[in-house]
């Protein structure tokens, strides 16, 4: 299996690892493979008593041919060796009542990672898939990766390539922009090869400071001489995509494990989508073969995707909420991009001009026959604040089961899907994190006076409300040795990147 780019025809495939240490193209496109590999109903029948592993497995060695089947199986053990739960991944599955026995929603729990978030499930597989990488292509240099966070991907970056053999990590926050867990997470983050530097500025000035160094060829040349390369750990690199396909596969082995639905029956899936990574590895598991019908683009106020997909034009020129979603707070979903290519059926040239007026007018209009094709598989909506609010409560009144904000979007959005189109198939839904990672907003929706609680006694609240143990990872903040005290300006970034590699 080889790749190319998302922009240039005829482009000169290249290998899996090299894709994944390259991260974007030369071109500004994205790395996506030449075909999509399938996975017969044999095959995911074989799946079906497996753990997660040897589930994972199984796509990935479809998609990355040139690493080894014991190579892949050793870093899914590596990435999910400390989960909290065994299965890693479990399915939670709601009937409302005998009536709706037919029609299960299975919740697929993705975030019992070492940071309470899904994207646990990619950055603890993306360094594994990078260090093995580095010794295919004969990469000598130490690789830094430079992040700049809002918050969640800036933990789950850290954890998943601490003391990881020839990387570096440096992770950038918002001084005064991210929630005090939040903080408490990174600056905390143990290991031999992390840096964390709080900016003084918001998230906008962090992103733009590691944008304007990668893209600084006098500091590449600086960090040369210190035999160091950047990279980075962005959902869109390859290494970051292919890990979340496998739950799709791995949950409906399990929804058939589970005796909810028999091998062949055709399910939704709905996820709560900001970046566009996750739906995109459900549309990959739909075209590998998957009996998944229709993909479900579940957004909140920030309803750029919805407006897409019912309109055929995507506008970025509209107002920003802040919402009790933050996860999802995006204008711009850079994964949509490998969606555009593969229903052009890879006309480069069409993506191409998609973004390049992206770019310089902030929209682009795809046409009918292209929107048809997307109707057919996906059902875009949005949730407002309220309603998602109000969904946690009665989801908790129903089923005594208690969902974070983002899972709460999703869950709003297919009930609107169900009502409107009557479309009761089961559907596999997306948990992408855990209540307690939001815990001011979820007690705020159950009901809960929050005015003035500190931050750990609203995790023993939640805690003694919902009858569940905090996630440890969560917990042992209120203890854990504050490691990193590094603070600068938003002009100083550079200086530190140069300072850091040198160590
Ligand atoms: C990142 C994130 C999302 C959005 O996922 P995308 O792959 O960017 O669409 C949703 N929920 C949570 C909790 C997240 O952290």
């Amino acid at each position: 299996m080889k790749y190319i780019s998302t922009r240039t025809k005829n482009f000169t495939p290249i290998n899996s690892a090299e894709a994944i240490l390259q991260g974007l193209a030369d071109d500004g496109g994205l790395f996506v493979p030449e075909s999509i590999p399938k996975i017969t109903l044999d095959e995911i029948k074989d799946l079906v008593d497996k753990n997660y592993s040897q589930r994972a497995v199984a796509v990935l060695k479809k998609f990355l041919t040139d690493y080894t089947e014991d190579e892949l199986f050793e870093s899914a053990e590596l990435a999910y060796d400390w989960f909290d739960v065994a299965s890693k991944v479990p399915l939670t599955i709601l009937v409302k009542d005998e009536q709706h026995k037919n029609s299960p929603v299975g919740v697929m729990e993705l975030y019992h990672g070492n940071t309470s978030a899904f994207k646990d499930m990619a950055l603890q597989m993306l360094p594994q898939l990078m260090t093995r990488a580095l010794k295919k292509v004969g990469e000598t240099k130490e690789i830094l990766i430079l992040v700049a966070t809002s918050g969640d991907t800036g933990k789950a970056a850290l954890a998943g390539f601490a003391d990881v053999p020839q990387t570096k990590i440096m992770v950038f926050y918002p001084a005064d922009g991210v929630s005090k867990i939040q903080k408490l997470q990174m600056v905390t983050q143990t290991g031999n090869n992390v840096n964390v530097t709080a900016v003084r500025g918001n998230f906008d000035d962090c992103q733009n400071g590691v944008k304007n160094i990668f893209n600084n060829a006098e500091i590449r040349a600086e960090l040369a001489k210190s035999n160091v390369k950047l990279s980075s750990a962005n959902s869109i690199n390859w290494g970051r995509l292919v890990p979340q396909i496998c739950y799709y596969v791995a949950s409906y082995a399990e929804f058939v494990s589970s005796g909810s639905i028999k091998l062949g029956d055709t399910v939704n899936v709905a996820v709560p989508t900001g970046n566009f990574g996750n739906i995109l590895a459900a549309y990959y598991a739909k075209r590998m073969g998957v009996p998944i019908k229709k993909l479900i683009c579940a957004s909140n106020i920030n309803h750029i995707l919805t407006d897409f997909f019912k309109t055929g034009v995507y506008d970025r020129n509209r107002d920003f909420y802040k919402t009790i979603t933050p996860s999802m707070d995006i204008l711009i979903s850079s994964n949509l991009e490998r969606l555009l290519y593969h229903e052009t059926n890879g006309n480069t040239e069409r993506v191409k001009t998609f973004m390049q007026e992206l770019n310089e007018t902030g929209k682009y209009k795809i046409n009918s026959s292209l929107k048809n094709r997307l109707d057919k598989i996906f059902y875009a909506d949005y949730a407002t604040e309220e309603e998602t609010s109000n969904l946690i409560n009665e989801v908790f009144g129903n089923y005594k089961y208690i969902v974070d904000t983002h899972t709460a979007v999703a869950m709003m959005v297919l009930g609107k899907y169900r009502r409107n189109t009557k479309d009761m198939s089961p559907v596999m839904l997306a948990s992408t994190a855990s209540p307690f990672k939001f815990t001011n907003a979820v007690l705020k929706a159950l009901g809960e006076n929050v005015d003035g609680v500190d931050d750990f006694e609203q995790l023993d609240k939640l805690s003694w409300k919902t009858k569940k143990a905090v996630p440890k990872n969560l917990a042992a903040l209120s203890t854990a040795k504050i490691l990193h005290e590094n603070i600068c300006d938003k002009n100083e970034m550079a200086e530190q990147v140069l300072k850091f590699a040198a160590k």
